[in-house]
């Protein structure tokens, strides 16, 4: 599975199977609240962890798929809930496709017909039940279009050397025509604070897992090999496990907090959450690398496969102006702390 052009459909059954997709549904059509509700935010940080130990593509599909549900509850109408909730337990998984062609941005005309292509999508070709952004002369609108498998999609272009099997393909748009029941929330909802930047928090839980799953495979290896009892190692070994809590601490505050929070705490917090796990990742994968050696770039070692998708998963917008604008709202709060 982990080769160009792979198919995600196994990870998209294995979520399906475990019941995983329908526990992103609100609990009035059969589901967990899981990304619904704040109460519900701690127990999304753990199964994004677990899912990320497991396989990162796998969390990056799930981790979507929350935030398309998340969107339609918060936005969306009833109908368009209920609709969404029966595709979902028909199996289908959902995503958001933000990123735009910057040479064909997807638009929308007023009469509802599309134009342009999303690029860096998830799961295209497989992914049936996408929330995609189209600029409209009204502002940017949520827009849930319906696709068949394969339909208008292509993943030839996905050469990154990590999370091949996440299928991040581009999908062209033009000429599909929408209705007013496919077009979720008012002009400019997906961008509303503190949801928008505050989400990346489930990214980072994804991320986090794999973090944990490469200090779980370092241990392994160096045990196997009897290189445990050398402190250069032990020194990485630590280092690592240091590095790894601190990821796990902030990414289960950040939970909380984007539930609870002031928006502009949430904002902060999050953003900050970004920098922490980025730097604990970039740490880990660091140390992995040296403590393990030559062997850890051979392939088929799962620590080699881990450590190429989780550097290419590390790769989010902005993650300069993240930490810039963290710092920025510090400055100019009231009172330093946090809640
Ligand atoms: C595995 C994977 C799956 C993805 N799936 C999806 C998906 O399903 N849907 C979707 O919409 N997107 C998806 N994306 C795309 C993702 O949301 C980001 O758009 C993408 O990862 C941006 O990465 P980048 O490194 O090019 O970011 P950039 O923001 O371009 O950052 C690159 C560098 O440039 C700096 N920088 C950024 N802006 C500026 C500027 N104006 N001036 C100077 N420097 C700047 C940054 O700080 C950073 O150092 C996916 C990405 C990955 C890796």
């Amino acid at each position: 599975m982990d080769h160009p052009g792979a198919d995600p459909r196994p990870l998209i059954d294995i979520l399906q199977r475990n019941g995983l997709l329908v526990a992103a549904l609100p609990a009035l059509e059969g589901g967990l609240d899981l990304g619904l509700v704040p109460q519900r935010n701690s127990l999304l940080a753990e199964v994004l962890m677990t899912i990320g130990r497991g396989s990162l593509p796998m969390g990056r599909l799930f981790e979507g798929h929350v935030n398309a549900l998340d969107l339609i509850h918060r936005f969306g109408d009833g109908e368009q809930m209920r609709r969404a909730a029966a595709d979902v337990r028909e199996g289908c998984l959902f995503g958001v496709w933000a990123t735009d062609d910057p040479s064909r941005p997807l638009r929308m005309t007023a009469e509802g017909r599309l134009e342009g292509r999303k690029i860096l999508a998830s799961g295209a070709g497989r992914l049936l039940r996408p929330l995609v952004t189209a600029t409209t002369e009204e502002g940017v609108r949520l827009i849930a279009p319906r696709l068949r498998p394969g339909e208008r999609s292509e993943v030839r272009s996905w050469t990154a050397s990590g999370m091949q099997v996440s299928a991040t393909g581009s999908v062209d748009f033009t000429g599909m025509m929408t209705r007013e029941a496919d077009r979720i929330g008012p002009p400019g909802c997906y961008q509303k604070e503190p949801y928008f930047t505050g989400g990346a928090w489930r990214f980072l839980a994804v991320q986090c897992g794999g973090v944990e799953e490469l200090v779980q495979l370092m241990r392994h290896h160096l045990r196997r090999l009897d290189r445990d009892g050398d402190p250069h190692q032990r020194r990485r070994l630590g280092e690592c496990m240091v590095a790894a809590e601190t990821a796990r601490l902030w990414v289960r505050k950040a939970a909380l907090v984007y539930g609870s929070a002031e928006e502009e705490t949430v904002l902060a917090y999050v953003q900050l959450s970004r920098h922490a796990v980025e730097r604990a990742a970039l740490d880990v994968l660091e140390r992995v690398q040296r403590s393990i050696g030559l062997q850890a770039f051979l392939r088929p070692s799962p620590v080699e496969r881990v450590a190429r998708d989780l550097a290419t998963y590390l790769r989010q917008p902005g993650p300069d102006r993240a930490l810039d604008n963290a710092a920025a709202l510090a400055f100019a709060a009231e009172q330093a702390g946090w809640p």
